[in-house]
């Protein structure tokens, strides 16, 4: 029986420290969807690579200059089982790849996960030549020779691992565009069936979804097109069409865009918070300008962390003393987090002391633990420049001021790892270092070496504070923050990301996150909100004892971050929502379009063919608005007519629509009919928009016209759409 179910690919999968193949946020997430979807038995099979070395460990010299070690990870220390995949004959399984002209070989580690598999390959095999042995090495390299490789054993090695396997996938899931090349390995089998391309494409299409993580346009893979000759010139022909037309599925102003051809060959693309949905919609208008950013279509799915990976044991045992039984299999449902307001609010404190002791014990942090301890604000994440770690360091002598009050003494934790490749991040490192030995920070800033999931763990369970400063919308989504909140660790943090929905005023601090506006701007004012949250709200509230010997009002709000953040910014919820909103269509789609023989997949393919092929001669030709005066509060009713020349398309295939700007950033759209035939291809449409302020539609509303179909996934499947004379408004 082959296994169908969601192929879930990823380049870096975060499961645990022992299997140091992730480098960061993406990881750790495809760590925690593989975890989830476990727990939920959701039929899921992982795809990714192994690293021989893996990403790096971190050491901080003296000089605060980061040096890189890359001792081989042991696959008998993990803590997961972790196997070599034989064939029938009980030999290793090895795939086979092209890869710029060569033959390069594979085998794959499983690992298992619960009920999921998953599958990671590696080119340290024999039958390799010494430079393609070491292929899979390392994550992320700079050459971008190794990188298309890598990518190219993810993608097509990953999709040949699976059929060898025989499991065959009802929906096939790239998180992140790494992965992508797996369609083109998909088409390419559907080819060598004898199935027409552009049949094979909606095949793959139906059944393919893509998730976005980053809105910085560097985060996004991109080779020259002479780089993709050279390592597809072989290929190019075995999938059913011409170069140029592969190219179109990546081709972004002369380079070739791994996130495009993830977006031209899947049916459902997410962001990963509702604000990195938007945000992507507005990096993907600048491919098609002539769609408004409001209708790209990309939904978002925000993330979440899984619980029982990140939350600290003590509390674990606190909740199972006062929550509902079941409380971790239901971690979904508000009214059994809701039974926190009701622990002690002493008991809650001690759980966290507890931890914060052992992070300061385990974590071997100069921190006198006397009392409770000072006020501990921990930023540990990648060294990425966007992230700002420096920003709490703008104004030195305030800061000093904040953390230096004998009686309120309040300390920071750094941690963090950057990029090899990435100077002006191992930067940031060496001038932390430098102002932790200042006389006035030096029992103030600590910073802790090789940042990875175990110490993660401890100072998102131990620390009292979480600090968040990234340049406002750069932070897709943030997981980290999402770990501290359900220890009771409260959030400050810009309102970027996760915490736009999270932050409800009472649940952690926000800083409102200047936009655009110059880099030094928005730096002087989020530093300013930062320094006047410490001063005023968090260091007094932290250190407000009353009668009580802890604070209570703290607790409270520990209380709350926990009972509203908990619940939603979990994987439970993540994966569920994947499920119902992407993974359950997704199948019926793909099942839908292959039934028959391709039955849906040609019939879509013909029609798009017949559409492009004739859509140059689609026209609006004249728009008149209608102002219709009898409304005297300046909310007029506004009627359309326009004539539309759509040559030899038929008028029902397309809708026909005045689409005005509501002057708050988002747009209206009225459907025109067709009320008259003039000529043969040539339409009179008319229509009545929406009650909209006067100034605004005048000031911008344009009739368009779109290509539909009840086979398309969205509106704007085709990415097509003529205007009348002005520009889309948006
Ligand atoms: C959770 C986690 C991250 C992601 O943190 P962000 O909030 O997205 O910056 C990165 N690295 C490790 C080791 C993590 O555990």
């Amino acid at each position: 029986m082959p296994k169908g179910g969601v192929a879930y690919f990823s380049a870096e999968f975060g499961l645990d420290e022992s299997l140091p193949i992730y480098s960061g946020g993406l990881g750790v997430l495809a760590g925690d969807h593989i975890k989830a979807a476990a727990d939920l038995n959701i039929p899921l099979t992982g795809v990714g690579l192994f690293y021989s070395k893996g990403y790096f460990q971190q050491r901080i010299d003296e000089d605060g200059a980061q040096q890189q070690l890359y001792p081989p990870i042991d696959p008998d220390a993990s803590i997961y089982p972790v196997q070599l995949v034989r064939d029938a004959e009980e030999k290793p399984l090895v795939i086979e790849v092209t890869i710029d002209g060569r033959q390069v070989y594979a085998k794959a580690w499983s690992v298992q996960v619960g009920s999921v598999t998953l599958y990671l390959l590696n080119t340290d095999v024999d039958s390799n030549s010494g430079e393609d042995r070491r292929l899979t090495d390392t994550l992320y390299p700079s050459d971008p020779n190794v990188r298309i490789s890598q990518e190219i054993l993810l993608g097509i090695g990953g999709a040949r691992l699976l059929a060898a396997l025989g499991i065959q996938p009802d929906v096939w899931h790239m998180n992140e565009g790494h992965s992508a090349f797996l369609a083109l390995e998909r088409i390419r089998t559907l080819s060598a069936e004898g199935v027409p391309f552009e049949t094979a494409l909606e095949a793959v299409k139906a059944s393919t979804v893509f998730t976005t993580h980053t809105p910085v346009p560097a985060g996004h893979d991109v080779f020259p097109i002479d780089l993709i000759d050279r390592y597809f010139s072989h290929y190019y022909w075995q999938l059913g069409t011409d170069r140029e037309r592969i190219l179109s599925l990546g081709r972004v102003d002369g380079a070739f865009n791994m996130t495009r051809l993830a977006v031209s060959t899947s049916s459902k693309v997410n962001g990963v918070s509702k604000l990195h949905g938007e945000v992507t919609q507005d990096l993907f208008h600048r491919w098609m300008p002539y769609i408004p950013r409001q209708d790209i279509p990309v939904d978002s799915v925000t993330n979440g962390v899984h619980i029982g990976t990140w939350l600290a044991d003590g509390m674990k045992r606190l909740f199972d003393r006062h929550l509902p039984s079941g409380w971790a299999v239901r971690t979904q449902e508000r009214d059994v987090w809701s039974s926190v307001r009701d622990i002690p609010a002493a008991e809650l404190w001690e759980e966290h002391q507890r931890a914060k002791s052992e992070m300061v014990r385990e974590l071997d942090l100069p921190i006198d633990m006397s009392g409770d301890g000072p006020l501990i604000i921990g930023f540990a994440r990648r060294f990425a420049t966007y992230k700002r770690a420096l920003l709490i360091f703008r104004d030195l002598e305030r800061l000093a001021r904040i953390v230096g009050d004998p009686q309120r003494p309040v300390c920071l934790v750094f941690a963090g790892k950057a990029h090899p490749a990435d100077g002006p991040g191992k930067e940031l490192i060496q001038k932390i270092v430098e102002l932790s030995r200042e006389e006035r920070f030096k029992d103030r800033v600590h910073i802790v070496e090789n940042y990875a999931m175990d110490k993660a763990k401890k100072l998102v369970q131990g620390v009292d504070v979480w600090l968040n400063t990234p340049v406002k919308p750069m932070e897709a989504s943030g997981t980290s923050g999402q770990k501290a909140a359900m220890n009771g660790v409260l959030n400050c943090s810009v309102l970027d990301g996760w915490w736009v929905e999270g932050y409800n005023g009472r649940n952690g601090w926000a800083i409102e996150g200047a936009t655009d506006t110059s880099a030094d701007l928005q730096e002087q004012q989020d530093s300013d909100t930062l320094y006047r949250l410490l001063e005023e709200e968090i260091v007094p509230l932290f250190y407000k004892r009353g009668e009580r010997s802890f604070p209570m009002e703290w607790t409270n709000r520990m209380k709350e971050s926990i009972c509203s953040l908990a619940p939603v910014y979990n994987t439970h919820r993540m994966v569920s929502d994947y499920w119902n909103n992407i993974y359950v269509p997704a199948t019926a789609r793909g099942r839908r379009f292959v039934a028959d023989q391709f039955e849906v997949a040609s019939r879509v393919a013909a029609y798009k063919q017949f559409i492009r092929g004739h859509w140059s001669a689609v026209h609006v030709r004249k728009v008149d608005i209608l102002d219709d005066h009898s409304s005297r509060i300046g909310l007029n009713k506004v009627a359309f007519r326009a004539e539309i020349e759509l040559g030899v398309i038929w008028h029902k295939d397309v809708r026909v629509e005045a689409v005005g700007s509501d002057g708050r950033r988002g747009i209206w759209k009225a459907k025109l009919d067709p009320v008259q035939q003039l000529a043969k291809g040539l339409y009179v449409y008319e229509g009545v928009a929406p009650s909209v302020p006067i100034d605004i539609w005048k000031a911008n509303v344009n009739v368009r016209v779109t290509p539909v179909s009840p086979d398309f996934a969205s509106d704007f499947e085709m990415e097509l759409a003529a205007w009348g004379g002005v520009p889309c408004p948006s």
